[in-house]
């Protein structure tokens, strides 16, 4: 089986502050040899990118505001991001984009601090990790102005309609799909779905510790989701578009490592061996 890349785990969240590393070696001993680990705050991403540093070509890191944290932007924080975005093992500018659902964050908050991010990932040529809920229109509206300009992009966790898929896809947006579509109450229309995205811009994350698979059995006592389940979306995904999972395997991957412009993976045996001080990035 190929290995696996998941584009998107939140493993700076609190709840990974005390097994990090057994949550790093069951996600390679699955076969998930890579992950990229989101920056969601000025904060999380200098942490996430100290973990990128420190486990050198298995994790690497975003770094980037999530419309969540909108409100905290500031313009001070830009040129911490851009610092961020120069260091080895950060692959992208993001998380960032708009988020209606819970507006944390004013719509007018969300929107300076996304374009603030879309004008540096122009500045820095960077990929770009995309989020967006309940705000279609005027997210396109946003990235429509800049994709001329922006590099790779993808709007992770896709869990919108085929009308928001079609609109991603016109724009030359990868698509990150997680374990939303395991869920038969809300992503079953993903199902279908998910046949329309082309293999070479389909990437698979498991947005840990959100989103475990409602289907995964068995189910862990915490219902915390780590990068280790990825093969359960894989397997999943595989079946939607009545392909292999390792052909599918192969294609993610693939995908993933043009779009980061991902390093080899490093052989488990060399992974261990490196000392990390799991660091607190809680507070925000
Ligand atoms: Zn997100």
């Amino acid at each position: 089986m190929s290995e696996l890349v998941d584009i998107g785990a939140n493993l700076t969240h609190e709840s990974f502050a005390g097994d990090l590393d057994a949550v790093i070696a069951r996600a390679r001993d699955a076969g998930v040899t890579r992950m990229v680990v989101t920056g969601s705050t000025v904060e999380h991403s200098s942490a996430a990118a100290a973990l990128a540093a420190a486990h050198p070509g298995v994790l690497h890191a975003t770094v980037g505001v999530h419309p969540h944290h909108a409100c905290d932007f500031a313009a001070a924080d830009l040129p911490r991001l851009k610092t961020l975005a120069g260091l080895p093992g950060v692959v992208a500018v993001g998380e960032c984009g708009l988020d209606h659902f819970r507006n944390y964050s004013s719509p007018a908050e969300q929107e300076r601090a996304f374009i603030a991010q879309l004008e540096l990932a122009v500045e820095l040529q960077r990929p770009v990790f995309l989020h967006q809920r309940e705000a279609h229109d005027r997210f396109l509206g946003i990235l429509k102005d800049f994709r001329d300009h922006l590099g790779p992009a993808v709007a992770h966790c896709f869990t919108a309609g085929q009308r928001e898929l079609w609109a991603y896809l016109d724009l030359d947006l990868h698509i990150g799909i997680t374990g939303w579509i395991c869920d038969e109450r809300r992503g079953s229309h993903l199902e279908t779905l998910v046949r329309d995205i082309p293999a070479d811009r389909l990437m698979l994350e498991t947005d840990a510790p959100y989103l475990l698979p409602r289907d995964l059995r068995p189910r862990p006592k915490s219902r915390r989701n780590e990068p280790a389940y990825l093969p359960h979306v894989l397997a999943k995904v595989a079946a939607c578009r009545q392909t292999t999972a390792e052909a599918l395997a192969a294609s993610t991957t693939a995908t993933a490592e043009r779009f980061f412009r991902l390093q080899p993976a490093v052989s488990a045996s060399a992974v261990g061996t490196q000392d990390f001080e799991p660091r607190s990035t809680c507070g925000v």
